[in-house]
């Protein structure tokens, strides 16, 4: 391969506000017929807007939103940004919080203000326990809702549910679009979230697969499985997707927060926040090998 037509693709990426690590990431990007997507935060906004909070009996929304917020404060995940803007928006005041523990995608528990909280998916907050009655006409309204759900119980006791909208990003139609013209042959979805959600969101970006209830230690596994068919490209964001990135053929970071753990273990950084400039990286690569052979 001739170095120059290398060097000029890795420029001209840059111009489009994709960060190559090196011509070895450019030409493996031209090899690329798989690509594996996270959902929360790369296919889809992740949680921009708090659409409901449910409450228990005796809880106060604002302050059970005070507390998830303190929490998400020692959190990285793309919800967590949002979150403490909402709070900070409705001038909560809060608090650090104390002896953090993080469950990587799926949430986090500590001491805010001396009380136990954890937040987090369904089976990290309540395991396989049923739901309380309170909690049965907001879980109604929402299942299959695009819609994010975060639990949040206090000194071991379900407290509240937060509903966040999660939208599919705009571009992603387009983005999926142009990968397959580029010659992607298969586009498959990793979630931590559970089926319901993956399965409306699939359908809706015609998917070849979705796989929900993903640990990040499951979203290795796949990546590695859809690698031992075809050359594959990750695309995810939030630190619990590094692992993930890292085993892929080419993993791409998006919307990069610098020096976080993802933009580390990729070996592409999109600096937008938008998915467009996944396509195009992938068409600068295609384009610049044929010039290179
Ligand atoms: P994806 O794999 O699609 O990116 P995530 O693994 O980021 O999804 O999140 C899956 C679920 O885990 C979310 O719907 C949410 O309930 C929960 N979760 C993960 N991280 C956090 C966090 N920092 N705060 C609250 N909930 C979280
Ligand atoms: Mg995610």
């Amino acid at each position: 391969a001739a170095p120059v037509a290398f060097i000029g693709g890795v420029s001209r990426a840059a111009k489009a506000g994709i960060l190559m690590k090196g011509s070895a990431a450019l030409e493996a990007l031209a090899r690329i017929r798989t690509a594996v997507f996270d959902k929360t935060g790369t296919l889809t906004l992740g949680g921009a807007e708090l659409v409901e909070i449910d409450v228990a009996p005796g809880q106060e929304p604002d302050e059970l939103l005070r507390l998830l917020a303190s929490l998400e404060l020692a959190s990285h995940h793309v919800l967590a940004d949002s979150i403490v803007r909402m709070a900070r928006h409705r001038k909560l005041t809060l608090s650090q919080p104390r002896h953090v523990r993080e469950h990587r995608g799926e949430g986090l528990e500590g001491l805010v203000d001396g009380t136990a909280v954890a937040v987090g998916s369904r089976p990290l907050v309540l395991g396989d326990g049923p739901l309380p009655k309170w909690a049965d006409n907001g879980e109604k309204r929402h299942r299959g809702a695009q819609v994010l759900r975060v639990f949040l119980a206090l000194d071991g006791r379900l407290a509240g549910i937060f509903t966040f909208g999660d939208a599919i990003r705009e571009d992603a139609a387009d983005t999926l679009g142009a990968l397959r013209s580029a010659g992607v042959a298969r586009i498959v979805m990793l979630t931590g979230d559970d089926a319901a959600a993956a399965e409306k969101i699939s359908a809706s970006l015609k998917l070849d697969a979705a796989f929900a209830d993903a640990t990040p230690a499951d979203k290795v596994g796949t990546v590695e499985a859809e690698k031992a068919t075809a050359p594959t490209m990750m695309v995810g964001d939030g630190i619990n997707d590094a692992p993930a990135l890292a085993a892929a053929t080419v993993g791409v970071a998006l919307g990069a927060r610098g020096g976080t753990a993802s933009s580390e273990a990729a070996d592409v950084v999109v600096l937008t926040d938008s998915l467009k400039p996944v396509a195009e990286a992938l068409r600068i690569a295609r384009r610049t090998r044929g010039i290179a052979l």
